[in-house]
């Protein structure tokens, strides 16, 4: 990096600046207060709309007088009595005219005043006369040569030696920048112009001379054949004497003047038209970069380095492009880093609701104005490095958004799945108050499309058209994946509920029914016993049969409920194959444990004393029995004993009578589906002859009673029968004497 560019600091401020800016001083230093010149001046803020002129010739050739009247200028002038030098190195100033003999004069011309260059003070200092000469030239548009009539012709004179130095340096110069269509005028002001010659032929003098400097003049290697045209524009003027023909001479400069205006080349015949000043005259730095690219130049130039214009351009363009995006980045700044705080602090508090209002609109209306104020200013630079600074700038905006577009999609996504998921618990929750007419399916449905509607808003409004990043599907995709995990998990919940309230009404039916046939066990009626022998009532024998088929018919109606319900919450096939598996198994829990309910020992043996006393005490026509002496009451309660005794191996085990063994369990429960997770098993009790593990079989699932407890059982109810027996012969007795 060019040491000049770095080095711009903060110049001491509010300086008179009447007579313009001493550019470089009598020391040959750059002045960087140049940059505040032309900001105080409002040409910085030009763009390309300014112009640059530097006016060349010998000493007190009326030089600075001229561009005073032309430009309303204040620079020095040697007064008429000391004849001093007065210029000091190089003089800018702005022009202070907007109009020259009635017509609008161009916006912003800069003039450049430089020092004489006949030396009569300077000695022979060839060497500032080369180096101010590479200054005008790298940065001017117009060169005004002031030349005295009477020195045009003088082939050797000290303008000759100038033109030469002109003619030289700018072909070094353009060594290196061949690339560059840029020309400059070479504008020949002749003072006190007598008009004895006419001006047509002083010109043709001139041009004859330039052209013999131009062919004297070493050319480098590859421009030996250029031609003086392939660079350079002339014009000619003429003034009269200031001090003879004062009043002549001024309303000359006016008329002067008035060519310094915009101008262009006739595409037919490519003769100027309108101003001097041609756009392809203009080196294109843009005026807030002239004084940085002055001082880069002249630091070039002082140092006695090769000039090279293309590199100072693109130094420049780097400098200009880096501070240019640091100024917009601070407008892009104000306006995202509370945003960027707000976000922390959101996130740093776990609030749930950190979606910010307004986001992307925000944030896009910071990148663009960000980045249009960039290019407005920075695409004047060098192309490529305003392209590549303009990426970089680019990228740094755009990282800072992305974070932030993440997280409010982060935070949107969280609040939404909250939001849902208390959405569908909610609706649940009143339809369940409201008596259980609801559709789950139908609320999750509207709820998820709510969700994803605000979701898809935030997300859209985020994104920048033509923005790569920004584009947010994926994100949108993974929330609406989570909604329907969300909505899966809520659903199994649901079919939890489901399954609960199914399994209560089958609990509910069973204990009705089981609790029927039961009962039926107290009443021997139907099959009573004959005084030929008992047999098996038909009530008792296939009471298996009986309860099976009640328990088989409950559970198929629970399974058609609880799969119709889940079908209408749109449960998979899956969900519901486990559903019912489930369903069966905890019904046959709840069938083992109505059963053992029922044979209790004190409900039992309840029960097979009502039995015994059905048939002991009623005859075959179920007509109590009035014991006479004479009845066989021993043979009728023998027998009746027997009969109700045959009931305790029937009951001690679940057998169907027609295969005499026990119903086909795991078949009636079926295979364990897959899909079964761990926690559908939890809460399921081990069953015999299905839960291989637990080493019970299918046998012991279905022993009602326990040898120990029907020994038992046989043993209090023979007690209890001998009672009754006792009882009964002493009614007989007793009915005898009475
Ligand atoms: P500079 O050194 O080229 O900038 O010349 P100045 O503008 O300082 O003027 C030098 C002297 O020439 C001053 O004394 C002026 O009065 C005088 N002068 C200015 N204009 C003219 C002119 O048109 N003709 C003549 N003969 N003298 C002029
Ligand atoms: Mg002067």
């Amino acid at each position: 990096m060019n040491g000049h560019f770095a080095a711009i600091g903060n110049g001491p401020t509010a300086k008179q600046y009447d007579h313009g800016i001493q550019v470089i001083d009598e020391d040959k230093s750059f002045n960087t207060n140049l940059n505040d010149y032309l900001t105080e001046t409002h040409v910085a803020e030009s763009g390309f709309n300014y112009h640059l002129i530097s006016v060349f010739g010998s000493q007190s050739t009326g030089k600075s007088t001229l561009l005073n009247h032309l430009f309303g200028t204040q620079f020095s002038v040697m007064s008429e009595t000391e004849r001093r030098q007065t210029t000091k190195g190089i003089w800018l100033s702005k022009n202070k005219r907007d109009s020259a003999n009635g017509s609008p004069m161009a916006d912003n011309i800069l003039v450049m005043d430089v020092e004489g260059t006949d030396g009569r003070e300077r000695g022979e200092d060839q060497d500032f006369e080369r180096k101010s000469a590479l200054f005008a030239l790298a940065t001017s548009e117009v060169l005004i040569v002031n030349i005295w009539e009477h020195q045009v012709g003088l082939y050797q004179g000290a303008n000759m030696g100038l033109l030469k130095t002109v003619f030289e340096v700018n072909l070094q110069l353009f060594l290196k920048d061949r690339q560059s269509q840029t020309r400059s005028l070479l504008f020949f002001v002749i003072r006190d112009f007598v008009g004895n010659t006419p001006l047509e032929n002083l010109r043709t003098t001139l041009i004859t001379d330039l052209s013999k400097i131009w062919s004297s003049i070493s050319k480098p290697q590859g421009l030996e054949d250029s031609k003086i045209e392939d660079y350079f524009d002339f014009a000619f003027s003429a003034l009269p004497h200031k001090i003879y023909q004062p009043e002549k001479f001024l309303s000359e400069v006016d008329r002067l003047g008035a060519r310094f205006t915009t101008g262009h080349r006739s595409t037919k015949d490519q003769e100027f038209v309108g101003g001097v000043f041609l756009p392809e005259y203009h080196r294109r730095i843009p005026a807030d970069g002239l004084s940085l690219y002055a001082g880069g130049v002249w630091d070039q130039i002082v140092n006695n380095k090769d000039l090279d214009l293309p590199t100072q351009q693109e130094l420049l363009a780097q400098f200009r492009c880096d501070e240019i995006a640091r100024e917009v980045l601070v407008g892009f700044d104000t306006v995202i880093a509370p945003l960027e705080e707000q976000q922390v602090e959101a996130i740093r508090l776990g609030k749930p609701a950190a979606v910010l209002a307004d986001l992307g609109a925000h944030g896009a209306g910071a990148r663009e104005k960000c980045i249009k104020a960039f290019e407005t200013q920075a695409s004047r630079y060098h192309k490529g490095v305003y392209t590549m600074k303009r990426g970089e700038l680019e990228s740094k905006i755009d990282t800072r958004l992305k974070a932030l577009y993440q997280a409010q999609l982060t935070a949107a996504h969280k609040a939404g799945v909250a939001a849902f998921s208390d959405a569908v618990s909610g609706a649940v929750k009143a339809g369940q108050k409201a008596g259980g007419s609801y559709e789950f399916a139908e609320i999750v449905e509207k709820q998820k499309a709510k969700a994803l509607q605000i979701f898809k808003k935030e997300a859209q409004s985020l994104s920048i058209p033509g923005v790569a990043w920004s584009n947010f599907k994926p994100q949108y995709r993974l929330f609406e994946k989570e909604l329907d995990e969300v909505s899966a998990r809520l659903r199994k919940e649901e079919m939890r509920r489901l399954a609960i309230r199914v399994e209560r009404w089958v609990r509910s039916r069973l204990g009705d029914a089981i609790g029927l046939e039961f009962n039926k066990l107290g009443s021997g009626r139907g099959g009573s016993v004959t005084s030929e022998g008992a047999e098996k009532p038909a009530t008792e024998k296939d009471l298996w049969d009986r309860v099976w088929n009640a328990f088989t018919g409950i559970v198929k109606e629970a399974e058609t409920r609880f799969a119709d319900r889940a079908k209408s919450f749109e449960a998979s096939h899956e969900e519901v194959e486990v559903g019912l598996w489930r369903l069966r198994r905890k019904s046959w829990v709840a069938l083992r444990e109505k059963i053992e309910e029922e044979v209790m020992e004190s409900n039992i043996l309840m029960k097979l004393r009502e039995n015994f006393e059905d048939k002991f005490r009623y005859d075959e026509d179920g007509v109590p029995r009035i014991w006479r002496p004479t009845d066989d009451i021993e043979g009728i309660y023998t027998k009746a004993r027997e009969s109700t005794l045959g009931l305790v191996p029937l009951l001690s085990r679940f057998r169907l009578s027609e295969t005499y063994a026990a119903p086909d369990l795991p078949a009636f429960i079926g295979t364990q589906p897959a899909g079964v997770e761990p926690e559908d098993e939890e809460d399921l009790l081990p069953i015999g002859g299905i839960d291989e593990e637990e080493g019970k079989s299918l046998e012991e699932e279905t022993t009602v009673l326990s040898e120990s407890k029907r020994q038992d059982l046989v043993v209090r109810f023979k007690k209890m029968a001998d009672g009754v027996y006792v009882e009964a012969k002493r009614s007989a007795i007793g009915g005898i004497t009475q």
